[in-house]
């Protein structure tokens, strides 16, 4: 099989980026920047064309990401980037519909958007950047946050149990569902390769550092440190299936946990062969 040769970062920058855009405005050691870096490098893995992609965000610090890539975007508002995204898509199948978000615009402000779009099984690629915070408005914690987090809203320990974001796409019926971590650039590239491809609704969560409005409230004050975090607290698939249920306690499961091909069952493919139904009387 013939090599693919591995684009150098002055060709990915000159290809994806907005030069005039930087820099940007995460704070040093920010994550976000790592999302995008290989969610860039996905996109140019699965080959994606400019004129077929769009870019959808919500609100927060993940919602700039826009502002950073040479595709048509839309910057929507606080947990609508997944309506916006069904939107597109619904009006123009062909499309690559690519959704960064943050933990609270998925999770909370977004979260039954997100259900449903899991439901409908359509084929827009959610990527959601979790660094367990609200980092853009203060710190506040979000249904992501781990229990016992320190946060400018629970400053003596949040008391709220945190989604598994991953299980309720999956018992929505998200027929792909991933998470990985930025520690692990190179999986988390492709994990987001694969999500693209897929026909059919896809979630990949990403693990992220937020060392300004979470770290330093929890003795994890730079980015090294979350990441060591991270490399402490995620397990493989593989190795998952070997543990039990108290040894996973705490613990975040990285690699494919869905992975369910049916491209016929994908939204719009279904709505396609509503409207030929319809256009012929209801005989076909
Ligand atoms: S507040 Fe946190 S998430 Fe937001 S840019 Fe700064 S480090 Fe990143």
């Amino acid at each position: 099989m013939a090599k693919v040769a591995i684009k150098k970062t002055s060709e990915i920058r000159a290809e994806y980026y907005r030069p005039n855009s930087f820099p940007t405005i995460w704070c040093p050691g920010c994550g976000i920047g790592n999302v995008v870096a290989s969610m860039v490098r996905a996109i140019d893995t699965v080959g994606l064309k400019h004129d077929d992609t769009v870019v959808v965000t919500g609100i927060g610090c993940s919602g700039i990401i826009y502002n950073y890539l040479n595709f048509d975007a839309y910057h929507g508002i606080h947990g609508r980037a997944i309506p916006v995204a069904v939107g597109l898509k619904l009006a123009n199948p062909r499309l690559n519909v690519i959704v960064p978000m943050g933990d609270g615009d998925s999770s909370a402000i977004g979260g039954n958007h997100l259900i449903h779009a899991a439901r409908r099984n359509i084929d827009i690629t959610a990527i959601v950047v979790n660094n367990s915070t609200y980092g853009n408005t203060g710190g506040q914690f979000s249904p992501l946050t781990p229990t016992g987090s320190i946060t400018t809203t629970s400053p003596f320990g949040n008391i709220e149990n945190s989604f598994d974001l991953c299980e309720l796409a999956k018992g929505a019926g998200a027929t792909y569902v991933a998470r990985g971590a930025t520690y692990y650039s190179r999986q988390m590239i492709d994990l987001i390769a694969n999500g693209i491809r897929h026909k059919g609704f896809s979630l990949i969560e990403v693990i992220s550092q937020c060392p300004v409005q979470y770290g330093r409230r929890n003795k994890l004050p730079t980015a090294v440190d979350l990441l060591k975090w991270q490399k402490e607290n995620t397990v493989s698939v593989t190795r998952a299936k070997t543990m039990s249920p108290e040894e996973l306690k705490g613990k975040f499961i990285i690699g494919e946990l869905v992975n369910i091909e049916a491209p016929d069952q994908e939204y719009t493919a279904r709505y396609e062969r509503l409207i030929e139904k319809a256009r012929s009387g209801g005989k076909s």
